[in-house]
């Protein structure tokens, strides 16, 4: 699915020389390298601040934490994502309450949300799902109306940008109250180990986390409130550091091959290719910037999904289900509040969705030969 090694290959002299050197240094937690990567990274996102932390499941729950939001306070995201999202809402006692998401971006439903907030709603968490920028306009226009806050869930979103209907371009993870991320290996922006980060352009609520992320501690050994132990590794910040720079050679590899893929299966009437979401209404979107294609995720229709992924398998060409089973019927999410009838999108894409191999490595023979086994299928 990932080619880390290809990607290793190209930047190995800069990679070994910056982790030796931390090793070298002996700074081995909250090092320069961590700094230097948080001012780095703010400067590329456009955001006032960055606060690196263990990994992205932290990131989420750190952010929630620093909002203040409490035990009972209802937190609205969808049913269709990464486990990460609604763990640490129930982790922290507060009540997630999952939505249905759009069968064209795969994103959070506006209408879904809309119908789910209560007198108890506190926060909104939507998923750039895929790589691809939720709706962030009727978001933020939602949230502003029912004084919500917003939490973007940016693991698989970063260096992706969102137009907003006024034309106004902004980083995927900068326009919410505050965000979070992960550098999980296989991200688009990956260290060799756990890590993530949360952003924020709120001084005080950045003030808040960083204390939170290091056990709650503002000067040395005074504890204001309770935190937890959340750093990010200076030789994973090496890591990043040194892969920063090509993060948007990156993304746009990927895209290039999401056109690849999208072109080749054109005409194929059991694939849906992904498309996005513009501001201009539902588009095809694989040459657009909002899009930054973690995954390269199909629905596919009168064919076999999982005889389609053993089929592929059996070839050599690995794929993934992201997701199999929606959060609402996942044993520890289940409540009675939820009726199947409120997930109609969700039920249907988890039987529907296959993801191809997608990275930065990617050739055109390799394009080709995945996606002749794929239609070779379907038309069989
Ligand atoms: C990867 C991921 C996370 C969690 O990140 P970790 O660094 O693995 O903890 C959270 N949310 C989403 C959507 C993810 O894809």
């Amino acid at each position: 699915m990932v080619d880390l090694k290809g990607q290793y290959e190209h930047i190995k002299e800069v990679v070994n020389q910056s982790v030796l050197e931390v090793i070298d240094s002996t700074a081995y937690i909250n090092g320069p390298e961590v700094h230097a990567f948080q001012k780095e990274l703010e400067a590329y996102l456009d955001v006032k601040h960055v606060i690196p932390c263990a990994n992205g499941t932290d990131a989420l729950q750190v952010a929630m934490m620093g909002l203040g939001l409490q035990p009972g306070d209802e937190v609205i995201t969808a049913d269709f994502t990464f486990a990460a999202t609604v763990e640490v809402i129930a982790l922290l006692g507060l009540t997630p309450v999952l939505v249905d998401v759009d069968p064209v971006t795969f994103n959070i439903d506006i209408e879904a949300i809309e119908k789910a907030i209560t007198n108890k709603t506190k926060a909104i968490v939507p998923i750039h799902l895929f790589g691809l920028a939720a709706p962030m306009d009727e978001i933020m226009e939602l949230a502003a109306k029912h004084d919500l806050y917003v939490i973007e869930d940016n693991a698989q979103g970063i260096g992706a940008f969102y137009t907003s209907k006024n034309g106004s371009k902004k980083k995927t993870g900068t326009i919410g109250h505050v965000a979070s991320t992960s550098f999980f290996p296989s991200k688009n922006l990956g260290c060799y180990g756990d890590g993530g980060a949360i952003f924020t352009n709120d001084d005080t609520l950045a003030h808040t986390i960083r204390g939170m992320v290091n056990h709650g501690m503002y000067v040395r050994y005074h504890h204001d409130v309770v935190g937890v132990n959340s750093r990010l590794d200076s030789i994973q910040a090496a890591v990043l550091r040194a892969k920063l720079p090509y993060l948007d050679k990156y993304n746009t590899a990927r895209r290039l091959a999401a056109q690849k893929y999208t072109k080749a299966f054109a005409g194929i009437d059991q694939i849906i290719t992904p498309t996005g979401y513009c501001p201009t209404g539902n588009t095809l979107c694989e040459s657009c910037d909002c899009h930054v294609f973690h995954q390269y995720t199909l629905r596919v229709q009168g064919v076999d999904r999982d005889a389609l992924a053993a089929h592929l398998n059996e070839k050599g060409i690995p794929s993934g289900v992201y997701y199999p089973i929606p959060l609402h019927a996942q044993k520890a999410y289940r409540d009675e509040r939820y009726r199947e009838s409120d997930f109609p999108v969700t039920n249907q894409l988890v039987k529907e969705v296959i993801s191809l191999p997608m990275h930065t490595e990617l050739d055109d023979e390799q394009i080709a030969y995945i996606a002749k086994t794929v239609i070779d299928f379907v038309k069989s």
